[in-house]
């Protein structure tokens, strides 16, 4: 534990119930761009986890009864709250995240609050409706729509406030209660958003708030009272899980890692290509699931797209995080700056990719800014292949692989889209084309849940995201998001008696 006052924020409790709740173990928050401690964060055990699965039992009774229009209108109450608060909420992402204030206040708390209201509006519009099938003229099915209990969400660092709101939002819409867990590294969030739920008037146990690291998402998710997990993390981590929900036969939504082909086609605008390839490796530090880090650059094009990309890449600035021209900031810990690092040294030393820009040793940072948090070097590697280690395992930090490919022979495209299918991963994938039917038959042939055509990385409430192959299960947002949440049931309806039953007194004469 830090000394007192020395650090920004009071110790965190908990929230459970509609209130703070402390316990006696901490553990410490840190700042990613200075290495210093932030917070100290009370850390839940079982005692803690069985309390708040608790709250949410006895509040979902009445939760799960409440009209949709009334749930409906205490989450919009939220909406204006968090939008309200955009700057503090998004100043405390930049101290937990090390992100630039220009990203935390105009991405992170806006999108989420985006996917609150998308699920507030559709819940009273009819989004929970079921379906009626006349079966004969006196027969008919129905179907409807009822949520599961009390769920758990389990967050990961990268977008601490927006991962919390697109899990709880469609959680508490359908009518469900939530425990969430957001990461050890980046907790700060959290019982800021259960205070605002609270003042939006959700009543107590609807949303909790736990703290800790794995094994404090191992007992939520193994326990007997969850009915379902929703988890935001690495592929390792889902399969593990995974496999504990399932053992009680839980409803998981997993949204994982991925290693995701960004395809310029040599018919691209150069110019839009590389401002593509830039967000897709370098926005966040690198430190989005969906991005982009396999670029695929036709033979005929690489020149060019690398001279251009380097001229741009000084327009990456590090700096003071809360300085409107910084758009660049630290890694989120020293464990993945490490993690990071040793994939850049592997790409030199043993993949022996070409390193056309950046790399190894310490970044440059303007004068005056504390150089001793998680800073890396983004870095560019080309001339990458298939194999290489780089161009195949998720680093989740400002690291490009440039594969070129042959585009002189007839078959170019089927070779090019092998290749960027040929990973156990399938979260997003892109293509930068000014062919727009080559686009489309591209993106059929894709093996991902999340596709662009000409752009990269946006992900509005309206669209639903969600991996293939080894990066997830189920969807998050859009309407189909919503029915992740819910179990159906089907009544069916018969008006002209049992048909035809076997059971029937059958008259002996007429056999
Ligand atoms: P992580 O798997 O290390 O941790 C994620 C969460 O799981 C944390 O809250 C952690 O405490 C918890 N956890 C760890 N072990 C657990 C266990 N055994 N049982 C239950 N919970 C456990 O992931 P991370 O490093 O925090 O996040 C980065 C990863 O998240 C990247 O792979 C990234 O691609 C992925 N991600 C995916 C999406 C998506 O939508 N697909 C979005 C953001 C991040």
């Amino acid at each position: 534990m830090a000394s007192p006052g020395t650090l920004k924020y009071d110790t965190q409790p908990l929230y459970i119930a509609g209130a703070h709740h402390t316990t006696s173990q901490t553990f410490q928050d840190i700042d990613p761009s200075c290495d210093r401690p932030l917070a100290d964060i009370c850390k839940a055990d079982k005692v803690t986890i069985d309390t708040a699965v608790e709250a949410g039992k006895r509040a979902f009774p009445s939760w799960s009864a409440t009209p949709p229009m009334e749930r409906s209108r205490i989450l919009l109450k939220a909406v204006a709250l968090l939008r309200e608060r955009n700057d503090d909420l998004a100043r405390v992402e930049t101290h937990d995240t090390g992100k630039p204030f220009t990203e935390t206040s105009t991405v992170d708390v806006v999108t989420g609050a985006d996917v609150l209201e998308y699920y507030a509006n559709l819940i009273a519009s009819g989004g929970l409706n079921g379906e009626t099938t006349q079966l004969r003229a006196d027969a008919w099915i129905y179907t409807t729509k009822a949520p599961l209990g009390v769920c758990a969400g389990i967050g990961a660092w990268n977008y601490p406030i927006q991962i919390a709101l697109w899990k709880s939002a469609p959680c508490l819409a359908a009518g469900n209660c939530m425990v969430y867990k957001p990461s050890e590294f980046t907790p700060l969030h959290a019982l800021k958003l259960a205070e605002i739920y609270t003042e939006a008037g959700l009543p107590a146990g609807v949303f909790n708030v736990v703290q800790g690291a794995g094994d404090v998402g191992a007992m939520l998710t193994s326990h007997p009272g969850i009915a379902k997990v929703s988890f935001t993390g690495q592929v390792a981590t889902g399969s593990k899980v995974a496999s504990a929900a399932a053992a009680g036969m839980k409803y998981v939504t997993m949204e994982l890692g991925g290693k995701s082909p960004c395809l310029i086609l040599p018919d691209a605008e150069l110019e839009n290509a590389v401002n593509g390839a830039m967000m897709a490796n370098f926005f966040s530090t690198g430190q989005v699931c969906t991005n982009g880090t396999r670029v695929f650059v036709p033979e005929s094009l690489l020149p060019a797209f690398e001279k251009r990309l380097l001229e741009k890449m000084d327009d990456i600035r590090p700096g003071d995080l809360m300085d409107p021209n910084t758009n660049f900031g630290p890694l989120v810990s020293k464990v993945h700056c490490e993690k990071v690092t040793k994939y850049i040294h592997h790409g030199i030393n043993v993949d022996k990719a070409k390193l056309l820009y950046g790399g190894l040793g310490k970044l440059s940072l303007p004068k005056g800014i504390n150089g001793d948090g998680y800073w890396v070097k983004p870095t560019v590697f080309t001339n990458c292949t298939d194999s290489m280690l780089i161009a195949s395992e998720e680093i989740f930090g400002p690291v490009m692989t440039i594969l070129p490919y042959a585009d002189n022979t007839p078959l170019y495209v089927d070779t090019l889209i092998k290749r960027a299918n040929g990973t156990p991963m399938g979260l997003a994938a892109g293509v930068f084309t000014s062919n727009i039917d080559l686009a489309h038959r591209l993106v059929a042939r894709l093996e991902a849940g999340i596709t662009w055509v000409n752009t990269w990385g946006e992900s509005p409430a309206e669209m639903p995201v969600g991996g293939w192959k080894m990066s997830g299960m189920g969807v998050e947002n859009g309407r189909r998001g919503l029915q992740n949440w819910v179990q159906n049931k089907s009544t069916l309806v018969e008006m002209g008696g049992v048909v035809a039953s076997v059971f029937e007194k059958v008259e002996r004469a007429k056999l």
